[in-house]
C-alpha cells in the first residue's frame, strides 16, 4: 500500500474503477479520534465520519485491539456454526434496542432487504387476506439493491434502474392524513427512517412518528424504523426512536454499528421474527466475528455511562455555533437534526462550501443539493466543534 506515491491512488482509482462515486480528490492513509491525513501529510479534522460510520472516532484503540485479537484467532466460519462474538453481540444488540431476535448481515441494504423479506413474510402468514405491500415516504433513502431501491422514495435513485420491485406505495413525507389513507386502505408494513439522512437531514413535524406509531398498531401494521443513519447513538438516544417515543417492531441498524467494519443487523419483536424459520433468508458473511468484536466494544463505549448525554450536549453546542455563524448568511433557510446528525439547509447548491471545508482541513459533505450535513464521531470534542465551526464560518462566505 505505501508503494503509492501522493497522488498516485487518484490516478489508479480513475483508471481501474467504475465512475459510479463522485469522489473528492483526497486519498487518506490515516486517521486518529476525528483527525484524518492524506497521502502528502495534510491534517483534517472528520465531521463526516465516513458517514456516520465512525461512532468512536478512527483507530479508537480498543476497537483495533478487539479487531486484531479475534483476526488472530478466527476470521470467519459462516453461519452454519455459532461463534462467541456474534453469540454476545445478538444479546446485546437485543437488550440495546428493542428486546426480540436478531439477524446479522453487511450493510445497510442488506439490512433493509432482510427488512422487507421479514415484513412480507409475516403480513402473509398473519393477515393472508391483506395486501403485503410495504408503504415508505417521499424523500426516503432505504439503500441500494434493489429492494432497497425499491423503498427508497426518490425517482432520481431509480432513473434507469426500472422496473423497480413492485409492492412499495409511496406516501408524501410528513403528511399524516395521507399516510392514515393509506394504512386504513391495508398494507402490511410501514418503513421509515426517524430523521431522513440522505435527502437532506430532514426532520418530521412535531409527533408525527408517535401518530404514525399509533396508526401502525390501530391498522394491524408492522411498523419498520430504518435507524441505519440515526442509530448508534447518533442522536442522543441509543435509537432515534426512543428520542420520539416510539417502538419499532422492526428496527434495521448498520453504518455505526461496527464503527466502520461491515455490519449490518435487523431487529424484530419475538412474534415477528418467528417468520423467519430455518432456510428463509441467511448470509455468507452476516455476523462476521471479527465485524461482531468491534461492535461489542461500540456498544460498551456508546452505553457508558453519560455517553449519550454527552452526544445531546454536543449537538446542541454545534447548532448554537452553526446558529451563529448563519446569523450573518442569509442564503441559509433552516438549522435541523438530533444530538450529532446535523443539517444546514441553504438557498443555493452547497457543493462549493463543501470543497472550501476540505481545502481548509474539514470534511463534511452535502445531503440533497442544497443541505450541508454533519455526522461527526460521537467522541468529538467541545474544542473540535469550535474549531470546526471556525472552518465552516469561513467556507461559508
Ligand atoms: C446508508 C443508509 C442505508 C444503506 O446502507 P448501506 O450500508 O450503504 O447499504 C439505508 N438506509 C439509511 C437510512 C441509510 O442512511
Amino acid at each position: 500500500m505505501n508503494e503509492i506515491k501522493a497522488g498516485e491512488g487518484i490516478k489508479l482509482t480513475e483508471k481501474y474503477q467504475m465512475k459510479n462515486y463522485a469522489r473528492s480528490n483526497v486519498t487518506f492513509v490515516r486517521g486518529e479520534g476525528c483527525r484524518l491525513y492524506d497521502d502528502t501529510g495534510k491534517e483534517y479534522l472528520d465531521f463526516l465520519g465516513g458517514i456516520a460510520v465512525a461512532v468512536l472516532g478512527h483507530a479508537h484503540p480498543a476497537v483495533t485491539q478487539a479487531i486484531t485479537e479475534q483476526a488472530g484467532k478466527l476470521l470467519h466460519v459462516s453461519n452454519l456454526f455459532h461463534t462467541r462474538t456474534q453469540a454476545s453481540l445478538g444479546e446485546r444488540l437485543s437488550k440495546a434496542t428493542i428486546g426480540g431476535k436478531v439477524f446479522f448481515c453487511n450493510s445497510g441494504t442488506e439490512a433493509n432487504e432482510a427488512a422487507i423479506k421479514l415484513a412480507r413474510k409475516w403480513s402473509r402468514l398473519r393477515k393472508p387476506e391483506k395486501p403485503h405491500t410495504i408503504a415508505v415516504l417521499a424523500g426516503s433513502f432505504h439503500g441500494r439493491t434493489y429492494g432497497g431501491l425499491s423503498a427508497t422514495g426518490q425517482p432520481k435513485f431509480h432513473e434507469g434502474f426500472e422496473p423497480m420491485l413492485p409492492g412499495f406505495v409511496i406516501v408524501p413525507f410528513g403528511d399524516f392524513d395521507a399516510l392514515k389513507e393509506t394504512l386504513e386502505a391495508g398494507v402490511g408494513a410501514f418503513l421509515v427512517e426517524p430523521i431522513q439522512g440522505e435527502s437532506g437531514v430532514r426532520v418530521f413535524p412535531d409527533g408525527f412518528l408517535k401518530k404514525a406509531e399509533a396508526l401502525c398498531r390501530e391498522t394491524g401494521t408492522l411498523l419498520v424504523v430504518d435507524e441505519i443513519q440515526t442509530g448508534m447513538g447518533r442522536t442522543g438516544t441509543f435509537l432515534a426512536s426512543e428520542r420520539y417515543g416510539i417502538k419499532p417492531d422492526v428496527v434495521t441498524l448498520a453504518k455505526g454499528l461496527a464503527n466502520g467494519l461491515p455490519l449490518g443487523a435487523l431487529v424484530a419483536r419475538e412474534e415477528v421474527a418467528e417468520a423467519f424459520g430455518p432456510g428463509s433468508h441467511g448470509s455468507t458473511f452476516g455476523g462476521n466475528p471479527v465485524c461482531c468484536a468491534a461492535s461489542l466494544v461500540v456498544l460498551d463505549q456508546i452505553l457508558s455511562p453519560g455517553f449519550l448525554e454527552s452526544v445531546d450536549r454536543k449537538g446542541r453546542r454545534f447548532v448554537d455555533g452553526l446558529k451563529g455563524i448563519a446569523a450573518g448568511i442569509e442564503d441559509v433557510v433552516e438549522i435541523r437534526g438530533a444530538g450529532l446528525m446535523i443539517g444546514v439547509e441553504m438557498k443555493v447548491e452547497t457543493k462549493p462550501i463543501v470543497a472550501r471545508c476540505l481545502e481548509a482541513g474539514l470534511v463534511i459533505n452535502s445531503a440533497g443539493s442544497n443541505v450541508l450535513r454533519f455526522l461527526p464521531p460521537l467522541i468529538v470534542t467541545d474544542e473540535e466543534i469550535d474549531k470546526g465551526l471556525s472552518i465552516l464560518a469561513k467556507a461559508m462566505v
